[in-house]
């Protein structure tokens, strides 16, 4: 996997503190995040399932991990801080796989009135998922950092890569977005 350079933050949603963060107390887990999920092996290394029902909206955990000033060599598992510091998480986050069409996503909080952000990461579900199910987030890298996507997802866009970003993307001569580009 090519380094990922984090440099726009445009991966992850921004909430609130005062408007959301009471109302999100009231849908944290209360159980520890190993009971509810477990990581197993899938075609693309491993990854992290649903041991039971989870519903919608349901904050999982923080993420947590070190703290990177520089990119490191692999910075496959990294993932952008709002200070656009990188954080390497720890199992079993860390196993996160990537979809263009996602079941869960990253968050951080944010005060509307002073615009500061909270330099961590939180994990909640954005629809309801069954037990076996895989968690999965969309990545978003930056374009220079795509890598084509096997997520098999109906929309998936061809590429990891941030919506925002895809017009970035070299395009192929037949049109076809790229698939049969770069060699990487
Ligand atoms: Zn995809």
């Amino acid at each position: 996997m090519p380094t990922a350079p984090f440099d726009n933050d445009t991966s992850h949603h921004s909430y609130d503190f005062d408007t959301y963060k009471a109302n999100a107390k009231k849908h944290t887990c209360s159980t520890s995040i190993n009971g509810i999920i477990r990581v197993s092996e899938t075609s693309v290394g491993k990854g992290v399932f649903a041991r039971r029902h989870i519903h919608e909206g349901l904050l999982l955990s923080e993420i947590h991990g070190k703290v990177l000033e520089d990119y490191p060599e692999d910075s496959s598992y990294c993932m952008a801080l709002p200070s656009g510091k990188l954080l390497e998480p720890t199992a079993p986050l860390r196993f996160l796989n990537h979809s263009c069409d996602p079941n869960c996503e990253l968050f951080y909080w944010e005060d509307e009135e002073t615009n500061l952000q909270e330099d961590r990461l939180w994990l909640q579900t954005i629809r309801p998922i069954v037990p076996g199910e895989q968690l999965l987030i969309d990545y978003c890298w930056p374009a220079d950092a795509a890598i084509p996507c096997r997520c098999g997802a109906p929309t998936c866009r061809g590429w990891i890569v941030d919506p925002d970003e895809f017009h970035l993307l070299p395009i192929s001569e037949n049109g076809d977005n790229g698939a049969s580009l770069q060699s990487y």
